[in-house]
């Protein structure tokens, strides 16, 4: 159920994002409730860019006590918030508030190292592509596991100017997307939203490396199916949207999240 801001039931967790109703969440975190026997509601919430102080204070007065952040909403959240943890700090990224103290984390970055844990390349080296604010997370997490990372961008500017932010020896840009030497091949970029294909060198790919997408689509993202007809290992966003879904629903109720119903719930 997706709701404008204004037009806001009474109700206990929520994603608000613009748009929001595409979201999964609702669906996942509900089939979490029902699987716990928990009485919790959790709904979408379309709130525009410039919206989001007003719109929570009102979430807050309606009993909401967590919230999920999705585009383009996440900067704007950090900046509401009062308490902001590390990680969501270093990747400028709220995706998950605590409205009752004003409370904030992000599980994205944290989420998508748990969707690779059973991923054991031989060389920890990426090549990603996409200079946004998934592109930071992700570049943070993945700087922290240890990978090196080559980073390439449609706009090289903007991939020049987050490497130079984040400022790691072990991450580099690249004109081209070349996944030569690279165990994983990881697709940040919205290109999958219109069906468009990224001007990635597959014939350059190893054999066994993972392409991952972060959107999902079904059947599959254009990305993903050039990298199946190749004959590599694939993974779409499913699996983070679970990943940091699960963290967020932890944060809030400190009680373990059924990661196997939130999975089914969106197949
Ligand atoms: P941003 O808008 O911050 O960044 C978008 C990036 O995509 C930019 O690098 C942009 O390049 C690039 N891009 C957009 N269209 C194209 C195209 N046609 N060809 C090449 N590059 C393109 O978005 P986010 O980083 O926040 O999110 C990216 C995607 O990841 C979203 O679609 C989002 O839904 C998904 N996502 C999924 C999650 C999950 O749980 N599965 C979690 C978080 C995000 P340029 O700089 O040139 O504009």
């Amino acid at each position: 159920m997706t709701y404008p801001w204004r037009e806001a039931p009474e109700g206990t967790f929520a994603v608000i994002g613009d748009p929001v109703h595409h979201s999964l969440s609702p669906k996942m975190h509900s089939a979490a409730y029902a699987t716990l026997g928990l009485p919790y509601t959790y709904y979408g919430i379309h709130v525009p860019t410039g919206e989001v102080g007003e719109a929570l204070e009102r979430l807050s007065s309606l009993g909401y006590q967590g919230i999920n952040v999705t585009v383009p909403h996440k900067e704007e959240a950090l900046n509401w918030a009062d308490v902001v943890e590390p990680m969501a700090a270093r990747v400028r990224a709220a995706n998950t508030l605590r409205l009752k103290d004003r409370a904030c984390i992000n599980t994205d970055a944290p989420g998508f190292l748990d969707t690779l844990g059973e991923f054991h390349p031989t060389e920890k080296k990426v090549l990603l592509v996409g200079a946004g604010g998934s592109a930071r997370a992700l570049i943070v997490a993945l700087l922290s596991d240890g990978y090196s990372i080559k980073l390439t961008n449609r706009t090289l500017e903007k991939a020049h100017s987050l490497a130079e932010e984040l400022g790691s020896n072990q991450l580099s840009v690249s004109e081209s997307a070349d996944p030569d030497g690279c165990a994983l091949i990881l697709n940040t970029t919205s290109a999958s939203l219109n069906k468009e294909e990224l001007p990635i060198q597959w014939d350059r790919a190893m054999p066994g490396a993972l392409a991952y997408d972060l959107m999902y689509a079904r059947p599959t993202t254009p990305f993903l199916a050039k990298a199946f007809s190749l004959g590599l290992a694939t993974m779409d966003g499913l699996p983070l949207l679970v990943a940091q879904g699960a963290r967020s629903f932890e944060w809030w109720l400190g009680i373990e999240a059924p990661r196997t119903a939130m999975r089914e719930a969106l197949q």
